[in-house]
């Protein structure tokens, strides 16, 4: 498409636009003094304003049922749980049984490695990305403790090449071969949360399976925001957070992918809790688990339901809109605000924007990274202050993620005006 930098060809996309209608069903941030443009989707998605009803269902029926709610809500509490997971496994292209929503993330990817992170002998290594968020990074080094191990003798990370800010598929796939038989387990982030670059999770997932490691995603940055089809690919494991790209709430409850070959493996060690045991029996109160045949079998405690209810209220949205119909106008409005970017990056002596995420849009979501050479936090701090909500990561990137479900043509036509301003 050729773009436009111009107020009516943004107004004349949002006309266009067959998702334009979901922009009035979120509830926009009023703190700034200007009216506000929110580029923060990537960290935290903004409130469909239908959570509200969904919350106070749950205290109507908590307040008139008590106890007897966990059977007699509208929503039986015992299994509320159930209510999301056909939502959740179209979203990720999965088998129902193949996913559950439960605990948040990092407590899920700590689970996940008790299952799948089982060194043995010399194969014990552990392949991730070179600065990988934190949380991460932190549970791979614990995990790597837990069996004895020093983090720096079994973690090898891949990172980009000198002078380069993204990593190259080929030498994630390399590195994979070189570990070969020593390789325990592949986790790296399906999207980076600093760069916005997709991984190919498909020839990641086979390179691992090759030389007999599992292979599993963090999948914080892609869910609600790329294709995913994690039984297609194979992919071992994976979980994600419901409160960037999926508007769930702050703190809200988190996702789990387990393939079904692993599902039905009832040898395969994990950490147990009651609301993982055969539904049939749990109130029986036996002394030994039976695992549930389906990734349920990894829920530890009995669901959050306030918490449920507002993801279940939000992927109702993205049930209803379907993924192909977001990806569709995600990669014209990011395609948008790359061009506004480099529009004005072209225009003005005194800034040079480098966008790090990659341009082809099969290769990045609705995020963008931006190094601007020669201004900084200064540039971010002016934006700020005129409306723009963003993310300043250090030492020196601004990540702007326009969400398809709520921003529109015009937020991204303002967001270049107030940058414009900044600069003269
Ligand atoms: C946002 C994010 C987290 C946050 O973890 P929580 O357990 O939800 O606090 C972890 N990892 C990645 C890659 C993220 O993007």
């Amino acid at each position: 498409m050729k773009y436009t930098n111009s107020l009516d060809f943004a107004k004349e996309l949002d006309i266009k636009d067959p998702l334009q209608k979901y922009r009035k069903e979120f509830i926009f941030p009023s703190f700034t003094s200007k009216p506000v443009v929110y580029f923060t989707g990537n960290s935290l998605g903004l409130q469909p304003k239908s959570v509200r009803d969904a919350i106070n269902t749950e205290l109507d029926d908590w307040g008139k049922w008590g106890v007897e709610g966990h059977f007699e809500a509208q929503n039986p509490w015992v299994s509320y749980h159930e209510i999301l997971t056909e939502k959740t496994a179209r979203l990720v292209g999965a088998h129902p049984r193949e996913v559950v929503v439960t605990h948040s993330l990092t407590t899920n990817l700590h689970l996940l490695m008790v299952s799948f992170y089982r060194p043995n002998g010399k194969r014990n290594k552990i392949i991730c990305e070179k600065k990988a968020f934190p949380s991460d990074q932190y549970a791979l080094q614990s995990q790597a403790k837990l069996h004895g191990f020093k983090p720096e003798d079994v973690i090898v990370e891949v990172g980009p090449r000198t002078g380069e800010h993204l990593i190259r598929e080929e030498d994630i796939i390399s590195t994979i071969k070189e570990v070969g038989d020593e390789l325990a387990m592949v986790m790296i982030g399906g999207v980076n949360y600093y760069s916005g670059q997709v991984f190919d999770m498909k020839s990641i997932t086979k390179a691992g399976h090759q030389v007999g490691a599992k292979v599993g995603f963090d999948l914080a940055h892609a869910a609600g925001n790329i294709k995913l089809e994690l039984n297609a690919w194979d992919v071992d494991f994976a979980t994600w957070c419901s409160y960037k790209y999926l508007n769930s709430s702050p703190g809200g409850v988190s996702g789990l992918y387990i393939n079904e070959k692993h599902v039905k493996d009832e040898e395969l060690v994990r950490l147990a809790g009651w609301w993982g045991h055969n539904k049939e029996e749990r109130f029986l109160m036996a002394d030994e688990f039976q695992p549930i045949p389906t990734a349920e079998s990894w829920q530890l405690s009995n669901a959050p339901v306030i918490a449920m209810a507002i993801h279940n209220a939000s992927l109702s949205i993205f049930d209803e809109v379907g993924m192909d119909a977001l990806i569709e106008k995600r990669d014209q409005l990011t395609g948008y605000l790359e061009f506004i970017i480099n529009d004005i990056s072209n225009r003005y002596e005194n800034v040079d924007f480098e966008i790090i995420t990659p341009k082809n849009p099969l290769k990045r979501g609705a995020q963008l990274s931006i190094l601007a050479h020669g201004k900084g936090k200064e540039l971010f701090n002016y934006i700020s202050k005129e409306g723009v909500v963003a993310d300043w990561r250090e030492p020196n990137v601004i990540r702007i993620a326009p969400a398809p479900l709520y921003n529109n043509y015009e937020d991204v036509y303002r967001f270049g005006q107030i940058l414009e301003g900044a600069l003269k």
